[in-house]
């Protein structure tokens, strides 16, 4: 979402998430990957979600860890 969002919000540049097959991460960078969750949770995008077996390894910790620290790394993470 961070890299992802303000393409999808400009006019000449909207996307229909839900004509995409794919989406691919290509690696772990947080600019990366911390689209997946809005991309498929909060859009049309119905596709598939594909990366490498590095970058799935680590992804929930990564995403999980951003949560933790963007709420002051205290409270719930993922809505629990
Ligand atoms: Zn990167």
């Amino acid at each position: 979402m961070l890299a992802l969002q303000p393409l999808l919000t400009r006019p000449a540049l909207q996307v229909d998430l839900a004509e995409v097959d794919v989406m691919l991460v290509t690696h772990f960078h947080l600019d990366h990957c911390a689209a997946v969750p809005y991309v498929t949770g909060h859009t049309s995008f119905r596709g598939r979600v594909l990366m490498t077996h590095p970058t799935k390894a680590i992804v929930h910790t990564l995403l999980r860890d951003f949560v933790k620290v963007s709420r002051g790394g205290t409270g719930a993470v993922w809505g629990r």
